[in-house]
């Protein structure tokens, strides 16, 4: 047992006691007094004639009527009008009749009250409480205050039954009256004190009751001196405008307290509407529709329930019993008033266990049964999420206007914990995604890493191989050349020729090991160029000449044109020499017999330059078998050769044209080339006149960018 429910049954066991104690005193002294004073009833019945049941009567009914229509302050207290009643009855009936007149009243009244019939109904949380106080208070609450006024009324002369309008009638109806109010005040301290209220709240209460019994007070006083001016129909009806008007401002009262309530279920509403905006874990929210709901609906219990789809269950995320939060929960979607409301995708609304019968469902059996009970379903998206319930001890707690609120309520919830799952699955596939892309970058950084010194040792490879390579080749070209030389007219022509093909073998694999050397020197980065100042007719002179036994066999000229106002021209003079070599044989190798190569260098200006400096620009041209469209982009492509070119037979490596473009390209130039199978080809380059100043105006990176373009357009 927690504490607060020790302090909670021991306050019961105060109240219990209270009740009996005060209870039995006063029926035993209302009974006392009734047996002393049974001559004054006798007379008063005899006095008034049978004008004295009708009072009785009147009485009766007046302050029924007004226990009914009590005004609902605070959960637990009531500010009675019966004492209205009360006040006006003692002066007519005597003291002792009055006080069991009240007593009965007001028991009968909160009899129905307990039976939920009539306006007012009784919370039976506690039966027991409500049966003493029922059947044992009534004495002390009004018995013993309209004995106590109504000796007052009578030791200060006052007349009994009460036939003479007098303005000292009057007061002395007063005098007993403040002495009734005082009287019922005082005796309902005890038990206030025993449910726990402080003495300060207690004279808080009083205050607001005994005003509300002051300001009826002249009415009482009327009602009592009307009877000997007109008689009971006088009274009659004064008591019927009585009740009629308490009922008015009743109505009144409730009406504003419900507006009231409307405004702050609009508020809450809200509130809750705001809080879906919110990120809020699931938790959070779930909490916030808590104390929203509790400030709007009147209830004992509160749980949401969340259907776990994956094992079919229904989970209690949220579950508050009189103020108590109970650990989360699991139970199987099957028996039970949530499981409907989750298999029915409807809300359920019970007003009482007999009623639940009704329905056919049973709630899981708890400790304390509750009578009411509502459920709505939270859909979101056409399927039931969850459900929001609550109860009540009370019997019938819940209107259609509450059901109609959490409906509200549970859609809202419904869209905000959809949401809140949401955002939590997008921050989880998120982070898994950051996950999986970090991973991968690691990974690809390792690759890299591993690439690059798999790179690097290929390179070196390839530089230890070519050495090793070169060093015998070398002796092999030179020494078939020099047997070559030495043995023209000695060995058979058919051993000589032999000869002439291990050189000229030897001389082709020297070219393949140097063209890939530079290859992989320009892969690696470390290929540089060494830029000097010449004068490109002689260059390309030097270059005729050499190509011009070679062009000779093939039976085709070459005729270079240089403009005269070349200037000379600050480049590798090597490389220029290996990327002429390389244009003018493919043009030889690829032209048909007696085909003409065309090489024009002319001086292209700044302004009309592609490459952005001063250039010159050098075209070689031939009428050979040209390269089809399709095939122009990947000719610069290492090791590539086109179709034609390789049913033509004339040899090569794929590897020159290569070459020349990164040679161009580390010139800071540009190669072009046009073409037309079947008509010729025409190679285009610009060079930079200074590649000093080329180097300057483009810096390294732009350089690389750039040069991935022109690729594009060779
Ligand atoms: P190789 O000439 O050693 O095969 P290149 O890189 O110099 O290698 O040339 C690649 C390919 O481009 C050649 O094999 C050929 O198919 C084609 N090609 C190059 N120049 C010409 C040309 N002037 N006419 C026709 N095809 C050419």
């Amino acid at each position: 047992m927690t504490p607060a429910t020790v302090s909670e049954a021991a306050a019961r066991r105060r109240v219990i006691a209270v009740f009996l104690i005060q209870g039995t005193v006063s029926c035993i002294a209302l009974l006392w007094v009734t047996w002393l004073r049974r001559d004054q009833i006798t007379g008063i019945f005899h006095g008034l004639g049978s004008s004295a049941f009708i009072l009785v009567g009147i009485f009766l009914a007046f302050a029924f009527a007004m226990a009914l229509v009590k005004f609902e302050l605070t959960n637990l207290i009531f500010v009675s009008l019966v004492i209205t009643a009360c006040m006006a009855s003692f002066p007519l009936l005597g003291a002792s009749l009055a006080a069991w007149t009240a007593v009965l009243s007001a028991t009968i009244a909160r009899w129905l009250a307990m039976k939920q019939l009539g306006p007012v109904k009784t919370d039976m949380q506690d039966p027991t409480v409500e049966y003493v106080k029922t059947f044992a208070g009534q004495f002390g609450t009004y018995g013993i205050p309209v004995l106590v006024a109504g000796t007052i009324y009578e030791k200060l002369g006052g007349e009994v039954p009460l036939i003479h309008a007098t303005g000292r009638a009057a007061l002395l109806v007063v005098i007993g009256s403040l002495a009734l109010i005082a009287t019922n005040l005082l005796l309902m301290f005890m038990p206030a004190r025993s449910y726990g209220y402080s003495a300060k709240k207690i004279f808080g209460l009083d205050l607001v009751d005994g005003s509300i019994s002051l300001l009826t007070l002249p009415y009482a006083v009327v009602t009592a001196l009307s009877f000997g001016a007109m008689g009971w129909g006088a009274v009659l009806a004064l008591a019927f405008t009585g009740v009629i008007a308490n009922l008015v401002a009743r109505n009144l009262a409730v009406t504003r307290s419900r507006s009231l309530q409307q405004l702050q279920r609009l508020a809450s509403l809200t509130n809750i509407g705001k809080t879906i905006s919110l990120r809020f874990t699931t938790d959070q929210l779930l909490m916030k529709i808590y104390t929203e709901c509790k400030k709007i609906v009147d209830c004992s219990l509160f749980t949401i329930a969340l259907l776990d789809e994956s094992t079919d269950e229904l989970s209690f995320e949220l579950d508050v019993r009189e103020d108590t939060f109970l650990p989360k929960d699991r139970m199987p979607v099957g028996e039970g008033l949530n499981s409907w409301v989750v298999k029915h995708h409807q809300p359920l609304l019970i007003g009482s266990v007999a009623e639940e019968r009704r329905y056919g469902v049973k709630a899981i059996a708890d400790t304390k049964p509750t009578e009411s009970w509502l459920g709505v379903p939270m859909i979101a998206r056409d399927r039931v999420i969850g459900v929001i319930s609550v109860e009540s001890f009370r019997k019938n707690a819940f209107s259609d206007d509450d059901l109609l609120l959490i409906t509200a309520i549970a859609n809202q919830a419904a869209v905000a914990l959809e949401n809140a799952h949401l955002y939590k699955d997008l921050e989880g596939l998120t982070y898994a995604l950051e996950q999986r892309v970090m991973e991968r970058t690691n990974e690809l950084r390792e690759t890299n890493l591993r690439l690059m010194a798999a790179d690097r040792s290929k390179n070196q490879f390839l530089a230890n191989m070519s050495h090793e390579l070169r060093t015998p080749l070398n002796s092999i070209i030179g020494f078939s050349s020099v047997l070559l030389e030495s043995t023209r007219n000695i060995v058979q022509p058919r051993l000589y020729k032999f000869l002439e093909n291990i050189h000229a073998a030897g001389n082709h694999l020297l070219e393949l090991i140097n063209d890939i050397l530079d290859l992989s020197k320009i892969e690696a980065g470390k290929m540089e160029l060494r830029a000097d100042r010449f004068d490109l007719h002689e260059t390309l002179a030097a270059v005729e000449r050499v190509m011009k036994g070679f062009a000779a066999e093939a039976n085709v000229r070459i005729l270079a044109k240089i403009d005269p106002d070349v200037p000379n021209v600050c480049l590798d003079e090597g490389r220029l020499k290996q990327i002429l070599f390389n244009l003018l044989s493919n043009a030889v190798k690829f032209s048909p017999q007696g085909g003409p190569v065309n090489v024009n260098v002319a001086a292209i200006p700044k302004e009309e330059s592609p490459i952005g400096v001063n250039a010159v620009r050098i075209e070689v041209a031939d009428q050979g078998i040209g390269i089809a469209p399709d095939e122009l982009q990947r000719i610069f492509d290492e090791f590539y050769q086109t179709e034609e070119g390789r049913r033509s037979r004339r040899g090569g490596t794929g590897l020159g044209l290569s070459l020349t473009r990164n040679f161009v390209e580390l010139h800071h130039g540009r190669i072009e080339v046009q073409s037309t199978p079947g008509k010729g080809s025409c190679f285009t380059m610009y060079l930079p006149v200074d590649y000093h100043e080329a180097a300057g105006v483009m810096p390294p990176q732009m350089l690389q960018l750039g040069s991935a373009e022109q690729r594009v357009v060779h």
